[in-house]
C-alpha cells in the first residue's frame, strides 16, 4: 500500500514536504536489501551473535529509514557500506544487550516508581537464588507430608507484625484492593468519599477499580470535606462495605476534613458493615523519628479495627512487588475462596523475597540495616554528605572538578504511595552543562553504558547521592569522569 502513488501524493501534500514522490522513491530504492547488507557485515560484528538477531536488526535498521523517508523526516541516506554498517552494529548491539538493565538513580527519589521502586538486600536475593535454583517447600507441607499452601509460608510472619487475625498475598495493591471489593460488594454498594477517588501512577482509578471488581460506587461528601453522617445517610440495605482510600500521590489542604478509621469502624459496627482501607504505601514502621511524616502503621489501622486492610509490598515496606491483605479471620477467609484469586496469586521469587523481607521486620533496628529502601531513607544527611566528598576526593582537585561539579545541599524525596512529595535533607553534586544546555547533558548520562538518571534543576544538572548504592560508587565516578573529559572548560 505504501508503494501506491496516489497515496504518497496525498502524504505529500498533506505535510507539504519538500521532497517530491520521485526522490522518495530513488532514496527507497537505494535502501539496502536485507540479506545483503547482512552477508557484508563484518565477520566481527556478528561473531557469537544469533543470525536471528542480526536480521531482525537490519530489518528493523531499514524498515525505520523506509518510514522516515515516506514521512519526510530524512531526504538523504547514510553514504556507502562503512557508515551502513556502523549503523547496523550500533542496532544489533542493542538487539543483543538485555532490555532490562541496571541505571544509577541520581534523583533521589527513594521509591521510584519509574526506576523499580524498591531494591532487595544481598540477604534477601540469596532468599531468591534459592527458591530460583531448588526444588522448595512451595505448596508441600513438610509436617504432613501432604498438599500445603504457598500462603501459609507468611501469613503467621505478617499477622505477627501486623496484629492481624489472617493475611493473603497477592500480585499487586491494585490487585488486592480488585480482588478485596470484588469478594466482599460484588453486586453491591461501596461508600467511597469523593476526596479519596484518585488516580494512582498508573492508570490506578478507585472509580475504575470499583467498576471491574462488579461493586457499586457511592460517592459521599465533598472533594474537600466528607463528614461521618455523609456516610451514615448512604447507607441502604445494599451497602456491603464502607472503604477508605490513602489518597496518596494527591493532597487536598485548606478547608479539609475526612472521617478516621476508628469513626468509619464504629458506624460499620453499629450497621453490621465492614470497613475496609486501602492504606497503599503501608507502612510497618513509624518513619518520624528519622523526619518523615507521621503516617499511620499497618498495626495501627489494623488496631482500629478496619476489618480489611490493602498495601503495596514494594513501597515502604521494601520488599518485592506485591499486595497484601490484612484483617479479620472471616472476611480473608471469603477472600481466599474467591476463584479470582488464583488469578492474582504470587509465585515462588515474591513468596520467597517477601518472607526474607518481613522477617528482617521483626527487629526494628536489623531491618534498617537490611531493607535498602529502609536504609536510604532514614539515611543521615552528613552521611550523604560524606559520601560527596568521598566521590570528590576520587575525582581529584584539579581545576575543572571544582568549576564544573559543586556538592551542595539539596532535598529528596520518598516516592511512591503515601509521602511522594515528602522533602528529605540531602546533597547532591550539581553540575554545570556545558554549551549544549541541561538537557542535553541530562541526555549524556541518559546514555552511558550504565545510564545515570539525575533531575534538572534550574538549568543544571543535579545528581542526589542519597540514591546512588555505595556498590555503585566507581561507576558514579567513572560516570563524572566521563562528563569532564567531554568539554574542555
Ligand atoms: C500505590 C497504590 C496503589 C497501587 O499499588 P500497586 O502495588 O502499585 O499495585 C493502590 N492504592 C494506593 C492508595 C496506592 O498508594
Amino acid at each position: 500500500m505504501l508503494y501506491e502513488p496516489c497515496y504518497w501524493n496525498i502524504m505529500h501534500l498533506e505535510s507539504s514536504l519538500l521532497l517530491t514522490m520521485n526522490d522518495q522513491s530513488i532514496l527507497l530504492r537505494q535502501l539496502p536489501k536485507i540479506d545483503l547488507a547482512v552477508n557484508d557485515l563484518p565477520l566481527e560484528v556478528v561473531f557469537d551473535i544469533p543470525p536471528a538477531i542480526v536480521k531482525s536488526a537490519v530489518r528493523g535498521t531499514i524498515e525505520s529509514f523506509r518510514q522516515r523517508i515516506l514521512s519526510g523526516v530524512i531526504t538523504s541516506l547514510p553514504q556507502g557500506q562503512e557508515e551502513w554498517n556502523t549503523i547496523f552494529t550500533a542496532a544489533i548491539h542493542k538487539k543483543n544487550s538485555p532490555n532490562l538493565q541496571k541505571v544509577l538513580n541520581g534523583t533521589g527519589v527513594v521509591i521510584h516508581t519509574n526506576l523499580g521502586r524498591s531494591l532487595l538486600g544481598s540477604e534477601t536475593m540469596q532468599a531468591l537464588l534459592t527458591a530460583g535454583t531448588h526444588y522448595t517447600n512451595l505448596e508441600f507441607d513438610l509436617d504432613t507430608g501432604k498438599r500445603g499452601s504457598r500462603y501459609s509460608l507468611v501469613e503467621e510472619i505478617i499477622c505477627d507484625l501486623t496484629g492481624a487475625e489472617a493475611a493473603l498475598v497477592v500480585n499487586n495493591n491494585a490487585a488486592a484492593v480488585l480482588l478485596a471489593l470484588n469478594s466482599l460488594a460484588f453486586g453491591k454498594e461501596t461508600i467511597v468519599s469523593r476526596g479519596q477517588l484518585v488516580e494512582i501512577g498508573g492508570s490506578f482509578r478507585i472509580p475504575d477499580i470499583m467498576t471491574r471488581s462488579g461493586a457499586t460506587l457511592v460517592e459521599v461528601g465533598a472533594t474537600n470535606r466528607t463528614h461521618l453522617f455523609d456516610y451514615e445517610r448512604a447507607i441502604t440495605e445494599d451497602t456491603a462495605l464502607l472503604l477508605k482510600v490513602h489518597t496518596s500521590n494527591f493532597r487536598v489542604i485548606g478547608f479539609t476534613s475526612e472521617v478516621s478509621a476508628l469513626d468509619m469502624v464504629t458506624l460499620g459496627r453499629a450497621h453490621g458493615l465492614p470497613v475496609m482501607e486501602d492504606l497503599g504505601s503501608g507502612s510497618l514502621i513509624d518513619l518520624s523519628p528519622w523526619g518523615l511524616p507521621k503516617e499511620p502503621t499497618v498495626q495501627e489501622i489494623v488496631n482500629a479495627g478496619v476489618d480489611v486492610v490493602t498495601f503495596s509490598g514494594d513501597k515502604l515496606l521494601g520488599g518485592p512487588q506485591a499486595g497484601l491483605i490484612v484483617g479479620r479471620t472471616e472476611m480473608i477467609t471469603r477472600i481466599k475462596k474467591n476463584p479470582m484469586n488464583r488469578a492474582l496469586r504470587i509465585d515462588k521469587f515474591t513468596l520467597a523475597s517477601l518472607e526474607s523481607v518481613l522477617r528482617f521486620y521483626y527487629d526494628l533496628e536489623k531491618a534498617r540495616e537490611k531493607v535498602p529502601t529502609l536504609a536510604l531513607l532514614t539515611l543521615s544527611p552528613e552521611l550523604i554528605k560524606k559520601k560527596g566528598q568521598k566521590i570528590l576526593r576520587r575525582l581529584g582537585g584539579a581545576r575543572k572538578v571544582k568549576d564544573r561539579i559543586q556538592l551542595l545541599p539539596t532535598v529528596s524525596k520518598v516516592g511512591g504511595g503515601a509521602m511522594p512529595e515528602h522533602g528529605l535533607p540531602s546533597w547532591s553534586l550539581v553540575l554545570q552543562p556545558g554549551s549544549g544546555g541541561a538537557s542535553e547533558l541530562e541526555r549524556f548520562f541518559r546514555t552511558l553504558p550504565v545510564p545515570l538518571i539525575g533531575r534538572i534543576e534550574e538549568e543544571k544538572m543535579v545528581l542526589d547521592l542519597r540514591t546512588i548504592l555505595d556498590d555503585d560508587l566507581s561507576l558514579f565516578v567513572e560516570s563524572m569522569n566521563s562528563y569532564l573529559q567531554r568539554e574542555p572548560s
